[in-house]
């Protein structure tokens, strides 16, 4: 029987045809069938409206996935001392994640040199800084439906966090409500799968589009793009995770890695922390000995809620966009990235693609254009796969240190030499 071709495989299919196409069609660019049908409308079309359809599932999806986050930080309250733990530890984590993403993309500057202008006709200007405590101020909505209606990312944050605790504290009293959140957020998540399938199309016309626009010229940001992404992703999961958990267990971080491979080998391939959950637990539990009780808590509510490696891509690409659009971004502006993705961490579910929708809440909040995710979109499948990886790496960490502290670490087992430790990989 043939197996049904991945949609994996077809987005990769998509970004190496665009990318051949449009430099077959660079040179003649200046045809009229180039230039106004091809280029002006066929891909202008499959890719504006791809992206289009992306920025459609935002305000959904930050509305109801965070009010479902923060029903689940609700629960956490009743484990006490382990919930407000293992929550300080994924927050704190993220915040350090994406400054890392900042500051590392500063340093490496893989937008400069190109120019987007070319691109996109439209002029963007930064809108005059605000004070960071007018941001904060800011954030709290007047009026919640306006903030829905604009699309006032850190609003929208806020009355979805209230909502959700509002839930938590009624329980069984708006049960219904919150059953409906629950329905409403698988039938989101649906919508981002049924999008996220024109994906191959939408890449295609996209990488079309801008190389048949720019040549070669963003090959090399690009390619320093997703090298700014991949060395913070690696940098946060030997220094951060590395560091932590050594000065709290004193383990060996090598043996960390090999034993927690198979669930970062899956995480990698399926793109999906949510997918891959059982996996992580089950290597939780048989291979890094952390017990039933803290792994069956610590997991699931870090594949919900924690999502580092997403949030180290939203960094970067952020000052990328910034950069190719030939804006600068201020302190004010940096701090605001950094809030608005630590939440937006919260609310990205763990499932393939989503981090790059959020992305666009993190762009609209700081007043970049939107319209830089088609460059990077083509790409991010590759990025997306391997940030699930350190995700949910991040996720088995704090696991780890929660157990040491509550004495619920079987360390003979991690020191084992547990290479056949049966994993059941579904
Ligand atoms: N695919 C990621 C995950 O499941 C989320 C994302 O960044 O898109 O963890």
């Amino acid at each position: 029987m043939k197996k049904k071709m991945g949609l994996t495989t077809k987005i990769f299919i998509g970004l190496i045809t665009g990318l051949i196409f449009g430099l077959i069609l660079y040179p003649i660019r200046e045809n009229v069938f180039v230039s106004k049908v091809l280029i002006g409308f066929v891909f202008q079309l499959g890719g504006k409206a791809f992206i289009s359809a992306i920025k459609m599932m935002v305000v959904p999806l930050v509305l109801v996935s965070l009010t479902c986050g923060a029903a689940a930080i609700g629960d956490v309250k009743k484990l006490g001392r382990v919930g407000v733990r293992t929550l300080a530890f994924y927050l704190v984590t993220t915040a350090i994640a994406i400054t890392l993403a900042i500051t590392l993309a500063n340093i490496v500057a893989p937008g400069l040199g190109l120019d987007l202008g070319t691109l996109d006709k439209t002029e963007y200007t930064i809108k005059q800084s605000k004070p960071f405590v007018q941001v904060l101020i800011d954030m709290v909505p007047t009026n919640p439906i306006k903030s829905l209606a604009e699309g006032n990312m850190l609003q929208i944050i806020v009355f979805a966090l209230l909502m959700g605790t509002g839930l938590t504290i009624l329980g069984d009293k708006a049960k219904k409500i919150k059953d409906l959140f629950e329905e409403a957020n698988t039938l989101v998540l649906k919508l981002v799968e049924i999008v996220m399938k024109m994906a191959p199309i939408g890449v295609f016309c996209l990488i079309a589009r801008t190389f048949a626009t720019l040549g070669y010229e963003p090959m090399v940001p690009l390619a320093k793009y997703m090298i700014t992404v991949l060395g913070a992703l690696v940098i946060h999961a030997i220094v951060t995770y590395q560091g932590m958990l050594y000065a709290f267990t004193g383990l060996n971080p090598i043996k960390f890695f090999k034993n927690f491979s198979p669930a970062m080998l899956v995480a990698f391939s399926t793109a999906s922390s949510s997918s891959t959950l059982p996996i992580t637990i089950e290597t939780a539990e048989k291979r890094l000995g952390v017990s039933k009780n803290i792994a069956s808590f610590t997991l699931p509510l870090g594949a919900t809620i924690n999502m580092d490696g997403t949030a180290i891509m939203q960094g970067v690409a952020t000052v990328f966009i910034a950069q190719v659009y030939g804006m600068s971004l201020g302190l004010p502006q940096y701090l605001t990235v950094i809030l608005t993705a630590t939440l937006a961490s919260v609310g990205t579910a763990g499932v393939p693609g989503v981090g790059l929708i959020m992305l666009s809440m993190v762009l609209q909040q700081v007043n970049l254009p939107v319209e830089g995710i088609a460059l990077i979109m083509g790409i991010d499948r590759l990025l997306d796969m391997s940030r699930t990886a350190i995700n949910i790496t991040g996720d088995a960490a704090c696991s780890m240190i929660i157990a040491k502290k509550e004495g619920e670490l079987d360390v003979d087992v991690f020191n084992s030499d547990n290479e056949d430790a049966e994993i059941e990989v579904a």
